[in-house]
């Protein structure tokens, strides 16, 4: 048995028992005999089952929340904002599909065109920062192409993966259709990678961790998406609006108690301005309400795990330019904390902290900004402040990742592809890009010859 535990109390609020590789080995030939009867349901009717599934998240959406945030400790409103969100992909999905189109190619003495076909069984494995939300972004394109799947979420954070799976069953997804297993990821998740049935991997994890997917995934030639690990930069230059940039600075890295793949975990300032927007950012932070996750008004919860809160202290062993105030006794707490200046060759700067910590950085000039930006193994997300639209654009044009805003702090729309650049992984969720990576290609070409 595990308790699944809430990282604001310490608490068991749930007792389960892990799944290890029978029962993935049961749920994989579920998805493997579902398989073919959810391929050949009408696009139309998978369209309404998919909608029911997100008229059911709204009905169930306080629940939701709740589960979320006393799972994984993120405050209230920012679980809300999350299953509203998770409600909004399976609209969309169900919206996308039939402007999935093929193509019609132009050939000589026929017609050529395209279609694109699920992939069968898919294997979906999971992080536990943000469990429901990523579970979506991959359920959502994956049973709109007519695929099956097995999700594997994290088993620290198992609890609104496994409520899904309820919902998907009340809305009238068949059995077999969407599977959870919950176990270790280095046994359940490992044997899900390594299975002969199991058609793709769609991952988002650590970079360590993707890396030994795609070694297991090689031995069958699965197709395999990676959504990995972050260090991106928020590049604030002397002629952005400062106020702007300095106040939407906090949330973008201490968001989620910074266990976010997004977050501007470096913040490279032009040295013109590096004291004044050090001193913003400091007031800026100063206004995070840090406390119970089941508040109305906490801005940061606790950290996911005792190991996870060691790992971020770990990373704090100097002076900080400033460090705020986090609840002491129960709970996995780490304060905010802005570490200023840090060279971009110091290990907090280098490595993915996934805590309340800021590294800002400064820099002299355009050249320097981007090549510092770049000099990261990491390509996911980013910023560029500047009210000089043309050197924004330039510099976004020039730095290596695969999501960037310029005169904003955010990364994550239905709509719109996201996904990295580097060692922050391949393939895209969300927008239409998503549904190219939960299917094939077939091309066919028919003589009209007489
Ligand atoms: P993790 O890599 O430790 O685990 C992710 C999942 O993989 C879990 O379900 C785990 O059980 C499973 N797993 C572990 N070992 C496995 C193996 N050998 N074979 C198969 N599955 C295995 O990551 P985490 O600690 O849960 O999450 C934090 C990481 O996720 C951070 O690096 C973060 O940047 C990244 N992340 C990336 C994105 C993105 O979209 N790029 C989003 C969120 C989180």
């Amino acid at each position: 048995m595990k308790s699944v535990i809430n990282p604001a109390t310490e608490e068991a609020i749930e007792e389960l028992e892990l799944a290890g590789p029978e029962e993935l080995n049961a749920a994989v030939e579920a998805a493997k005999t579902a398989w073919p009867k959810w391929r050949d349901v009408s696009i139309s009717d998978r369209a309404r089952l998919l909608r029911r599934l997100a008229g059911l998240i709204e009905d169930d959406a306080e629940h939701l929340a709740r589960l979320e945030t006393r799972n994984v400790g993120k405050p209230i409103s920012d679980s809300r904002a999350e299953v509203a969100m998770v409600a909004d992909v399976f609209h969309f999905y169900a919206g996308a599909i039939d402007k999935h189109y093929g193509e019609t190619i132009p050939v000589e003495g026929g017609v050529d065109f395209t279609f694109r076909e699920p992939l069968g069984v898919v294997g979906l494995i999971t992080p536990w920062n943000f469990p429901m939300n990523i579970a979506s972004w991959k359920l959502g394109p994956a049973l709109a192409c007519g695929n099956t799947v097995v999700l594997k979420p994290a088993e620290i954070t198992p609890l609104t993966a496994m409520r899904l799976a309820g919902l998907a069953l009340e809305a009238e997804i068949p059995e077999g259709v969407l599977n959870v297993v919950v176990g270790p990821g280095s046994v359940v998740g490992k044997t899900l990678v390594e299975h002969p049935d199991v058609a793709k991997i769609a991952f988002t994890g650590s970079t360590e961790v993707g890396r030994s997917i795609m070694k297991g995934a090689a031995g069958t030639i699965k197709r395999v998406t990676l959504e990995l690990g972050g260090k991106s930069a928020n590049v604030v230059f002397a002629d952005a609006d400062l106020d702007k940039a300095a106040g939407s600075a906090p949330i973008a890295v201490f968001g989620n108690a910074g266990q976010d793949c997004c977050a501007r975990s470096r913040i490279l300032v032009e040295t013109s301005v590096f004291d004044t927007f050090v001193d913003r950012l400091i007031n800026e932070t100063k206004k995070i309400t840090v406390g119970d996750p089941e508040s109305e008004s906490t801005q940061m919860g606790p950290l996911v795990s005792a190991q996870q809160r060691d790992t971020v202290a770990s990373y704090v062993d100097g002076e900080a330019a400033w460090q705020g105030e986090a609840p002491s006794g129960r709970g996995y707490w780490f304060p905010p904390t802005i570490l200023a200046p840090v060279s971009n060759d110091d290990r907090v700067a280098r490595e993915e902290v996934f805590g309340p910590v800021v590294a800002v950085i400064p820099f002299h000039d355009e050249a320097e900004a981007i090549e510092l930006a770049n000099d990261t193994p990491y390509g996911l997300s980013g910023s560029v402040w500047s009210k000089d639209g043309a050197k924004a654009l330039r510099v976004t044009r020039r730095i290596d990742s695969g999501v960037i805003s310029i005169n904003s702090n955010t990364s994550v729309r239905v709509s719109t592809p996201f996904g990295g650049f580097k060692q922050s992984g391949f393939g895209r969720e969300l927008g239409m890009h998503a549904l190219d990576g939960y299917s094939e290609v077939k091309n066919v070409y028919m003589s009209t010859e007489a």
